[in-house]
């Protein structure tokens, strides 16, 4: 049997294209899912104009933000079974003996290979996923939202696991795009006030949405000084800085913003090497901290949050399509014209 699929299969520009591949055979401890929805990552953006930071398997099949049905249950799954409706995590592949492995934070596990990079994602018909990866989600929850779990739990623990946020507290964000505004409701929900999203004029848009999840203060970096806006509101700076941008430089406009004794948060990544002046990491006592991915319990709450729309996900998504329309769903979101784009094999 086949399927269509998206699939990157070299690593350059725009190496990538709908094709037809086998539907996978899967192992005992794994399902066969069915998928519902999957969302289009700003990484599988980035896999398909071959601008990511992180080594790819081609050929593969891209998407690891999804959720769907389960079509068959290898025979030692146990808690789920054929009709289930799921989203699943995205370490696909942990080596289950290491010490993060042993501690519930396999998906910082050294041997860990994601869907849509490292084994075949869901951008298709059906995905073959570890049961160890899925998690039930409520009949209230359509998939078209489900999929949103992955966006939503890298935002969740980015600002509520490795981040700390009290009501009241200065908090800016770095970088509108999904991410970005993912981290800046949860920061929202967290309590932050005021809360500055921060992005460029292209992002104007995206900025609106920003003050629909939450945001307190708009800056529009080449209009305004950011640092002015900042100060205006606590001299000190900022209580936390997330930058979500994506991007390696404004590390440093982090550094710079943070008040004594305050947190960076470093979500987005790049290829990009830059010189950054760390002085002020040092002089003002900052706790500089990555955060990458999530785990269970982040799951869990996630889908809690996105049962009861508290994250308001309906903002979030721009642009639903049958997977024939992935171009124009990957284009979207390149070139800002929609913050999420969700395809339904
Ligand atoms: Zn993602
Ligand atoms: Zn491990």
């Amino acid at each position: 049997m086949t399927q269509a699929a998206v699939v990157q299969y070299a690593l350059e520009p725009l190496a990538v294209e709908l094709r037809d591949v086998a539907v996978p055979e899967i192992g005992d401890a794994d399902v066969l899912l069915r998928v519902g929805a999957v969302s289009v990552c700003g990484s599988d953006v980035h896999q398909a104009y071959n601008t990511h930071s992180w080594p790819v398997n081609v050929p593969v099949v891209l998407g690891h933000e999804f959720g769907g049905t389960v079509a068959r249950a290898g025979r030692a799954v146990k808690h789920f079974r054929e009709g289930d409706r799921v989203v699943s995590e995205t370490a696909a592949e942990v080596c289950g003996e290491c010490m993060l492995c042993r501690t519930g934070r396999y998906n910082l596990c050294p041997t860990r290979k994601g869907f849509g990079y490292g084994v075949d994602g869901a951008m298709a018909s059906y995905v073959k996923v570890p049961a160890r990866c899925l998690h039930h989600i409520p009949d209230s929850l359509p998939f078209e939202l489900a999929c949103l779990a992955e966006p939503h739990a890298v935002a969740y623990n980015a600002m509520c696991v490795n981040s700390t946020i009290r009501p009241g507290d200065l908090v800016v964000v770095l970088g509108p795009g999904p991410i970005g505004l993912l981290c800046a409701r949860m920061a929202a929900l967290a309590g932050a006030d005021p809360l500055v999203v921060v992005g460029l004029s292209g992002d104007a848009a995206r900025l609106e949405t920003a003050r629909r999840l939450g945001a307190t203060h708009l800056v529009n970096v080449e209009q305004e000084n950011l640092n002015d806006v900042v100060r205006g509101l606590n001299p000190l700076g900022a209580d936390l800085v997330c930058d979500a941008s994506g991007a390696s430089r404004p590390l440093d406009v982090a550094l710079a913003l943070v008040r004594p004794d305050g947190q960076v948060t470093k979500v987005g990544w790049s290829p990009d090497l830059v010189p950054v002046n760390i002085n002020p990491l040092v002089q003002k006592n900052v706790r500089l901290q990555g955060s990458f991915s999530h785990n269970y319990p982040v799951w869990e709450r996630v889908i809690h949050l996105l049962d009861r729309r508290r994250t308001l996900p309906d903002a979030i998504v721009g642009l639903t399509s049958p997977l024939a329309g992935w171009r124009e769903a990957f284009a979207a979101m390149h070139e800002g014209r929609v913050i999420k784009s969700v395809l339904v094999p």
